[in-house]
C-alpha cells in the first residue's frame, strides 16, 4: 500500500494535473489534425497515478467494484464532498468541484499548478509569460529601480486589460521598444504569449462583466471569476484591426487573482504615495509598506502583505511560504474578502498551515486596509 495514500489532497492534486494535461494535449491536437476524435491519445501519467490511489482507496474501503476512469471523469463533474468514495478533505472544500462546463475548473487549475510547480519538467503557460515579462522589464531599463517600474507597468497591464486593442498594443511598442536577437520587440512576444488575437474592424461593442471586465462570451450569464459579482455589460473597444483577449491560463493566473491586489493598491495609494511598493522586489511580495521611507526592507518600520485568493484554504495552507527577501517588521497573509468571508476557510488555512509558518497574520482584505490607513494616520 502506497504509504501517503491518507493524503486525499494528493490524490486530488495529481487528477487536476492529468486533466490540465488532457487539455493541453487535445489543443495540440486540434492545431495538428483537423479531426482529433480520430486520435487514440493515452492518458496522462499523473491521471493515472491519481485513479490509481482511488482504487487502493476503493478497496480499503471495501468497494466491491472499482471505478473507471469514465466513473472518474464524472466524478470530477461534482463538488468533491459528493464523490461515491468519501474524501478526507476539510469541510470548506467540500463544494469544490475540478471540472466545469467540460473543463477543468478555477480550482482544478490552482490544484494543478501546486502539483506541477514542484515538477522541472512541466512547460506552464504562466511560467513562460512570467519570463517574457521579466526579460521585457529588464531589457527596456537602463538602472535598477527602473527594472520594477517597468514589472509593476507591466503586471498592471494584465490586471486592467482581460481584453485590448492593437492601439493597446501600439502604445505598449512604443512605451517598451527594446528588441530581442530576432529583431522582436520583447514586449510583443510578452503580449501575443498573453492574448489571443481576433480579427474586427473598427469600434467592436463586447459583452463583458462589470464587476472583473473579463470577457462574456456567447450568452454567458456569469463571468465564473471567483468571487465576482458582476452583471453583463456592453463595452465599445476601439481598435484598428485586431482585437486581444486573454488566454485562459494567464486570466486565472494573473487578472483574476490580481483584482483582489488591485482593490488593495487603490485602497491605500492614496494615502501612501510613494511609500507603498506594489509587487515588492520582483513579487517577493505583493505590496510592501515603508513608513519611514528608509528605502531598505528591514531598516524602519516596513509592512509587508502577501494576498492570496485561492479556492481551497487547505492546499493553500499547505505550501504558503513567506519569502525570505521580505524582511518586514509587520507580514501578513491578506485574503480577498470573498474567501475570508466564506465559512470555515480562515480556520482551515491555519489547521493547513500547522504552526509551520511564524510572525504571519492571517487577515481579510478590508481589515487589512483599515489597519494600514490606521498605522498611516497614527503616523502621519
Ligand atoms: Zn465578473
Amino acid at each position: 500500500m502506497s504509504p501517503d495514500l491518507s493524503d486525499d489532497y494528493m490524490t486530488v492534486q495529481l487528477l487536476a494535473a492529468g486533466l490540465a494535461r488532457i487539455q493541453m494535449d487535445q489543443y495540440r491536437a486540434l492545431w495538428s489534425n483537423p479531426s482529433p476524435g480520430t486520435q487514440a491519445v493515452g492518458l496522462p501519467s499523473a491521471w493515472n497515478a491519481g485513479v490509481n490511489r482511488l482504487w487502493w482507496r476503493a478497496m480499503e474501503s471495501g468497494m466491491t467494484q472499482l471505478p473507471t476512469h469514465m466513473d472518474v471523469f464524472s466524478w470530477c463533474t461534482r463538488p468533491l464532498g459528493q464523490w461515491p468514495l468519501a474524501l478526507e478533505i476539510t469541510e470548506s472544500d467540500r463544494w469544490l468541484i475540478l471540472v466545469e462546463n467540460g473543463r477543468p475548473s478555477a480550482f482544478a487549475d490552482e490544484a494543478a499548478r501546486l502539483a506541477m510547480a514542484k515538477d522541472p519538467a512541466a512547460e506552464l503557460v504562466e511560467n513562460r509569460s512570467f519570463e517574457l515579462l521579466m526579460s521585457t522589464a529588464d531589457r527596456n531599463a537602463d538602472r535598477e529601480s527602473q527594472v520594477q517600474e517597468n514589472y509593476v507597468e507591466l503586471r498592471s497591464f494584465l490586471i486592467d486589460n482581460a481584453v485590448a486593442s492593437d492601439l493597446d498594443l501600439a502604445a505598449l511598442l512604443r512605451r517598451f521598444p527594446a528588441k530581442n536577437s530576432h529583431g522582436q520587440p520583447w514586449v510583443k512576444e510578452w503580449f501575443l504569449h498573453a492574448y489571443q488575437h481576433r480579427p474586427v474592424s473598427g469600434t467592436t461593442v463586447l459583452e463583458v462583466c462589470d464587476g472583473c471586465d473579463n470577457l462574456l462570451p456567447g450568452g454567458q450569464a456569469h463571468c465564473g471569476t471567483p468571487g465576482c459579482v458582476g452583471k453583463a455589460t456592453h463595452r465599445n473597444v476601439e481598435t484598428m484591426s485586431e482585437l486581444y483577449v486573454q488566454r485562459m491560463p494567464i486570466r486565472r493566473f494573473f487578472h483574476d487573482p490580481g483584482l483582489a491586489e488591485r482593490r488593495l493598491f487603490d485602497a491605500v495609494r492614496p494615502v501612501l504615495g510613494k511609500r507603498m511598493h506594489p509587487w515588492w522586489c520582483m513579487d517577493a511580495v505583493d505590496l510592501a509598506i515603508d513608513f519611514d521611507g528608509t528605502g531598505r526592507m528591514g531598516e524602519g518600520e516596513w509592512w509587508a502583505a502577501d494576498v492570496k485568493d485561492h479556492a481551497s484554504a487547505a492546499l493553500l495552507g499547505r505550501n504558503f511560504r513567506w519569502d525570505r527577501r521580505a524582511d518586514a517588521r509587520h507580514r501578513f497573509l491578506v485574503l480577498a474578502q470573498h474567501r475570508f468571508d466564506s465559512r470555515g476557510y480562515v480556520g482551515d488555512l491555519e489547521a493547513a498551515m500547522d504552526g509551520r509558518v511564524h510572525d504571519v497574520e492571517i487577515v481579510g482584505e478590508e481589515d487589512f486596509v483599515h489597519a494600514v490607513l490606521r498605522r498611516a494616520s497614527e503616523r502621519g
